[in-house]
Parts: structure tokens; sequence; C-alpha cells
């Protein structure tokens, strides 16, 4: 069915909504209160699901539903690729986002602001996107394929179009599997491949479209114009440009924050990070033809590279988390083997930050003796174990032996076996990043506090050079800010590694929308929403006393390199007292860590007011 809307400028006004319980799409409109709002991307996502999932919903069940929202600026200015993929978690039980790149936001924002799916198909299905219409077709013959495979055929009958896809693992699922864009870019944390295989759908194909119309169409261009030349010339940038985030184990590494052998080393010498980093990665790079999409950011980050391993020839565009979780984490610094590590992850639909942290914390239980060989199958030497790398890849994927048990995440797979949680490296079942906390103290409080659990990308605290021992809550109003930077760029669906100040997102903001936004008047909305997003987790599970923890590894000290002795806070009452100042900046109860209806208020979204109080009864119930 086709609807004709009002359109605001910078918005297509439509929101697809895909029923695949019976089959039905159709396009509703996106109000300009709305958009006020929530924005778009992150914002408008979360407001969706908060509507539309209630707490105690079963990620897997029909119930749940996926969105994938494009951001507000999403394909119209440099470096703007992003789309949202937002659900319940299946991992988390917690509401997830994850971005991604590549070209499906910039096209799927070519018809519509936001894409809904919910139900459950019977058989396998994918959705195809063209000409602001949808149409659900039969995908029994690509399930099973990994994702390259799907791509290829796909490409064959769509040449033009974009693909969010699963593999084998988001069809099994695997509470690790992601969403692949285009092969090579993922929605890759909290377990949305999940989600979208217990809907039976593989894939989403999006044809281009017509961009939304902006307001102001010349002083548009004219800033595009300056900001790409800007970003593409300077020599400031020349190092992203020339190495993307490839480079980071060796800043990672120096700066003891690397999760070098499941984070118990975060200190390693350069000699070691170089062999995943760098020139070495550069030395496999194949030529700028090789680039298939990204063409309209001036970064331009993504390389493809090009391995041989084992015989086998693969291409794969390796990025920092990647190399590190997959290599580092798991003490393989064999870049090719790494490499391969990244494509398997990719064609197998799987989370390279999750898989390298769960990996590797199997390759510790069998170093400290917890594990025998029979449990896990097979024989497994511990850290750098390429062979046994490859083959639990497999195994999580295919959810067999031992790989059934990792597939459930390192949280679940240490209560399953009952050993090992000690060094099981996590906040509220989400497996930490390639960045170790004790190299930069303070930083341990944004994984506590973040809404997804430990995501690298809510927000650093400033600022971090090394020593930095004073106490963790000065550091605090830093933090939030930089909170409020991440929710305000997945918002707007613009990539954080390009350099745009947020005076410039407001400015290209409001010459896109013909609307004044302000960056305080964007902070509001990045306010509003994480609290939200905190009131539904509090709904839902969260007590956030007991949950805005930090794993226990990040309590011992490093023993090695700048951070040397340094554990993620100076102690627990610095951690307390850092937590309390959050809370209390952030508006929300000290000591419960709830938002106070007052703020919601405060920041003119009072109709969570009621929520809010009901989240605070609850959280005082279970404590007591
Ligand atoms: S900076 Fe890199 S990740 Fe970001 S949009 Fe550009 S190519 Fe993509």
């Amino acid at each position: 069915m086709r609807l004709e809307v009002r359109v605001m400028k910078g918005y297509k006004g439509k929101i697809l909504r895909v029923d695949l319980t019976d089959g039905k799409t159709s396009v509703e409109s996106l109000s300009d209160e709305i958009v006020e709002k929530f924005v778009g991307g992150k914002g408008l996502g979360y407001y969706i699901i908060y509507r539309e999932v209630p707490p105690g919903t079963d990620p897997l069940s029909p119930g749940n539903k996926l969105l994938f929202v494009p951001g507000a600026l999403t394909g119209l200015i440099p470096g703007s690729s992003k789309v949202i993929a937002v659900s319940k978690s299946p991992e988390t039980m917690l509401i997830s986002d994850s971005s991604g790149g590549d070209a499906f936001g910039p096209k799927l924002r070519g018809h519509f602001d936001a894409l809904i799916i919910e139900g459950r198909a019977e058989e396998p299905v994918y959705l195809h996107i063209y000409d602001g219409q949808a149409e659900i077709r039969p995908a029994k013959d690509l399930w099973g394929k990994g994702n390259y495979e799907v791509a290829k055929e796909l490409w064959g009958k769509y040449p033009n179009a974009s693909i969010a896809s699963i593999g084998p693992a988001g069809e099994r699922l695997v509470k690790i599997a992601n969403i692949v864009y285009d092969t090579e870019r993922a929605s890759g944390r909290g377990g949305l491949g999940a989600v979208m295989g217990s809907k039976n759908l593989k894939a989403v194909v999006v044809e281009p479209g017509e961009k939304p119309e902006v307001a102001n169409p010349e002083e548009f261009k004219k800033l595009w114009d300056e900001f790409y030349e800007k970003f593409s010339k300077d020599p400031k940038y020349e190092h992203s440009r020339n190495y993307g985030t490839t480079d980071g184990l060796r800043s990672s590494a120096s700066l003891g924050m690397s999760p070098a052998y499941n984070f118990s080393r975060p200190y390693i010498p350069e000699e070691l990070a170089s062999k995943l980093a760098g020139d070495e990665v550069k030395k496999y790079e194949v030529e700028p033809e090789w680039y298939i999409h990204g063409k309209s950011c001036p970064i331009k980050c993504a390389r493809y590279i090009e391995v041989e391993y084992k015989g086998r020839k693969i291409r794969v565009k390796p990025e920092y988390e990647s190399l590190a979780m997959l290599g580092a984490a798991t003490g393989v610094f064999n870049l090719r083997a790494v490499a391969y590590f990244n494509w398997l992850a990719n064609n197998l639909g799987l989370d390279s930050i999750a898989s390298g942290n769960v990996i590797g914390w199997l390759f510790e239980m069998v170093e400290r003796g917890l594990i025998s060989e029979d449990e896990i199958g097979f024989s497994v030497k511990g850290f750098g174990d390429e062979e046994a790398e490859e083959r639990l890849l497999n195994l999580i994927a295919e959810r067999k032996g031992i790989g059934a048990i990792l597939a459930e995440g390192v949280k679940r797979a240490c209560e399953i076996l009952g050993r090992g949680c000690e060094f099981a490296v996590h906040v509220k079942g989400l497996e930490a990043p390639a960045w170790d906390p004790r190299g930069r103290r303070t930083y341990a409080l944004s994984y506590a506090t973040a809404d997804v659990g430990a995501s690298h990308l809510r927000g650093w605290p400033r600022p971090h050079q090394l020593p930095n021992q004073g106490p963790a809550k000065e550091l605090v109003p830093s933090l939030i800010e930089s909170r409020d930077e991440s929710y305000i760029t997945d918002m707007l669906g613009v990539c954080k590694f390009v350099p745009y100040s947020m005076e410039d997102l407001a400015r290209f903001y409001s010459l896109s929308t013909g609307k004044e936004w302000t960056v305080e008047k964007l902070r509001k909305v990045a306010w509003a929403v994480e609290s939200i997003a905190r009131i539904h987790n509090v709904l839902d599970w969260v007590t956030p006393p007991l949950d805005d923890v930090i794993p226990q590894r990040w309590w011992e000290p490093e023993q090695d390199g700048p951070a040397k002795g340094n554990a993620a806070f100076i102690d627990y009452n610095d951690f307390l007292e850092a937590r309390r100042e959050f809370y209390r900046l952030r508006g929300w109860d000290e000591e419960l860590g709830v938002p106070l209806p007052e703020t919601l208020e405060k920041l003119g979204y009072p109709e969570f007011k009621e929520d809010a109080e009901r989240a605070i009864e609850i959280v005082r119930a279970r404590l007591s």
C-alpha cells in the first residue's frame, strides 16, 4: 500500500513497516513532532522500540522488532554512511543499537526514514525495497549460505542495490551474530543478526532512491564542498586517510589499552603490536579500485587487503577492532591468519569483537587448566593457536560442540561451564571491545554506564593522557559531554571517524531541515534518549547499583608499561563516587541510577515521567 504523506525537509517523511507474519507492508508518516524529539537514527529507533517492544519481550520471539534507521544526515554530508540497527538484544536482553557503514543506510534513506520489521515469516525470505515500496520474496535458496555468497547472488539480480544480510550464525540464533552490510561492514554488537534469523529474514536489499530534499540546497552544497575539501586534503588527517583505524593496535598497546591475551596484558611491546597494525596491514593493501563504496567519504579509511592463508586467497576490509580482537585478544599475531578470521567472521555473520573475546577467554581457560580437551572436543594449545581459532569460529556459527556454549556469549559461557567468570570480560553480557580502560582511568565508567553494555562508542572521558591519577569523579563531566556527542552522531548517522565538530553538525542539520538546531538542543535530545533507554532497561531487568559495574579483570593492576600498577579506578570508592556523580549530572537518582521524573519534565519529555516513577519504585523494591 502506498500513501501520500507530508514531507519535512531533510526527511522522506515515511517509515516502512513490514509484518513478516502476515506478509504485509505499509507506509506510515513520520511526524514533525517525533523528529523534533528524536531526530533520527538511534533516537528514532529507541523511541519506536520503547513504544512497541515492552520490557520482558523475548528478543527472539515474533514480538520483538528489528529496525534499520538511517541517521537524519545519512547520505547527505561527507562521511555520513551510517544506518543504526535497533532491537532488543538476545545477548544482553537490553534495547541495543549498533551502527554500520557502507551504502545500505544512504540507499535506504532514498526511500524511508526508518524500516520496522516485525513478526516472523514461516519460510526464509528476503525483502526487496525499490521505488518507495517493498516486496517480500522467498529466500530458501539463500538460507545456509555465507554472506559473501549471498551478496554475490543478490548483486547478480540487483547490481545497483545495497544489502544487509545474515550468515549461518544469525540463522542458528547465535547470540553474537551480526548483520553484515555489503559484505564488509556490520551492525556487529548485541547479536542483532540472531533477531533477524529468528524472523526468518535472510537479507534486505535496497535499490538506490531519491535523497531527501534539503531546505537550503545552495548553502548546504557550499558547506559540503568546504568540508569535503578540508577532510580530504588537510595534512592533519593524513594518518587517518592513510591507515584508517588499522594502526590502532600500536596506539592501544603503547598506552596499556590493548585487549591482548584476553585483556591480561594490555601493554605489549611495539614490535609485537606492529605485526597487526599500520604498515604490516598496508603491505597487503590492494589498489584503490577495490573500493566498492564510501566514495562520498573524504577520509576513505577502509581499504581492501588481499591475503593468502593456508592456500585460500581472500579480500577483506579490516579495521582496528577486528584486528585487535581476532588477533591480539586471542594471542594470534599473524596478520594473514587474522585477516582470514576477519573474512570468516564476516562470512559466517559473527561479531568479530565478541568472537575474539569469547575465544580469547577459552584460550585463557585452557592456559589455566580449567577446561579439558574432552570438554572442548579437540586439542587447543591456548593463546596463539591459529588452527583452534579457525575451528572455533566455525563451531560457534554452527552451534556445534563447544561452539554451542561459546555461541551464547562470554557471560553465559562461563556461567554454563561454572568456571572462568572472573576473567570473562563483559559488561551486562556484552563482550568488551579492544580498549582496556586501565590505561585511561575513568574510561571504565563509560563501559559501566553505557546503555548497551561494554561499547567503546558511548563516550570517552577527557583528558586521557597518562599518568591519569586523579579522582575519576573529576572526569565525569567530560564523559557526559562525549556521551552526548556519541548519541548525536548516531542520531545523525555521521561516522565518528570524520572529525566534525558538534557545531558543524548542528549547522548542517539546520540547513537540511530549515529549522534552527543548536548544539545545546541536540545535546538535550541525546540526554533524553539516554534517559528513556535507561528507563526501559530498568523496567526490563537492569538494577543500576548492581549492574552498572565493571568486570573483575579491570580491577587487577596492569603489570607492565606506562599504566603499570593502574586498575580501572584508584579503588572501589573512587568508582562509586564517579558513578554517583555521573547519575547526579545526568539528573538520575544518585543512589538508584534511574532518571528522575523532573529530569524528563525539564528536558521536555513529560510523557516518560510516569514510567520513570515506576522504574524508581521497581529498583527500590529489588534492592530492599
Ligand atoms: S571514515 Fe572510514 S568508516 Fe568512516 S565513513 Fe569514512 S570510510 Fe567509512
